[in-house]
């Protein structure tokens, strides 16, 4: 369940966080368009997602498969241009409907899911959403993710050993350390591995991403508010 909130409040937070953004690309020296806006919608109804599409939004963010297929499948049919993008973790036994239903999955965090996603695309006959590898910046043992160290030879296996190709880097720094040296250097990573897109910053600290070269940034309660506990 999701607190409520009114679309009024989400178009007027959607503005406030492009405004952000947009000073934050102005102050790097970058343009609006090298930076996408995930609105991350997770514990929010379709409701708050319609509110948010009103305001112009069309790229979304979930972390749960379940939850996003309850939801999307039907927003799709009335929004042709949606994008919608899996930012939490991905059990092997939902890839199938991973691949199915989204157009980007950042989560790419170990090898069996690499074996497991390469089977599934293959099976569904090259549908394939664009993949992140997601590094463990800080090494936290409870955090999902590879190793910064293991980081450039994970993306080459992807792709030499499973036919996958890696198209950026995702991260979740922890909670209590500044952000800024995590994602210098998961873009120092993605500049060794030739990989493009970098999917970091989120409410607190998405205009710092941007300034240290984020292509995506993934923003939830700065958009729909704050969520209950789970
Ligand atoms: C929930 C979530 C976000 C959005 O977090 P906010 O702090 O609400 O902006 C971003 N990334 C991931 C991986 C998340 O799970």
């Amino acid at each position: 369940m999701s607190l409520s909130i009114s679309a009024t409040q989400i178009a007027a937070n959607l503005k406030d966080v492009r405004a952000r953004l947009h000073q934050a690309a102005k102050y790097a020296n970058r343009r609006d368009t090298d930076v996408s806006l995930i609105a991350v919608s997770k514990t929010h109804d379709a409701e708050a997602v319609e509110a948010a599409i009103a305001a112009g939004q069309l790229v979304f963010g979930e972390n749960r498969v379940q939850e996003a297929a309850s939801k999307f499948p039907a927003l799709r049919a009335a929004h042709p241009g949606l994008e919608l993008h899996l930012i939490g973790p991905l059990q092997s036994n939902k890839v199938k409907d991973a691949v199915a239903l989204f157009d980007v999955i950042h989560t790419l965090d170990r090898k069996s899911l690499a074996e497991a996603l390469s089977k599934e695309i293959n099976r569904a006959g090259g549908k394939a959403p664009r993949l992140f590898v997601q590094v463990n910046t800080g090494e936290e043992p409870q955090k999902a993710g590879i190793a910064p160290t293991e980081a450039l030879a994970f993306i080459s296996r992807c792709r030499d050993h499973w036919g996958l190709h890696v198209d950026g880097l995702m991260c979740i720094p922890p909670v209590d350390d500044e952000p800024a040296p995590h994602f210098a250097l998961l873009r120092k990573l993605a500049v060794q591995a030739g990989v493009k897109e970098l999917s970091m910053g989120m409410s607190h600290d998405f205009e710092i991403a941007v300034t240290l070269g984020a292509t995506l940034v993934r923003v939830g309660s700065a958009i729909f508010g704050a969520r209950e506990p789970v």
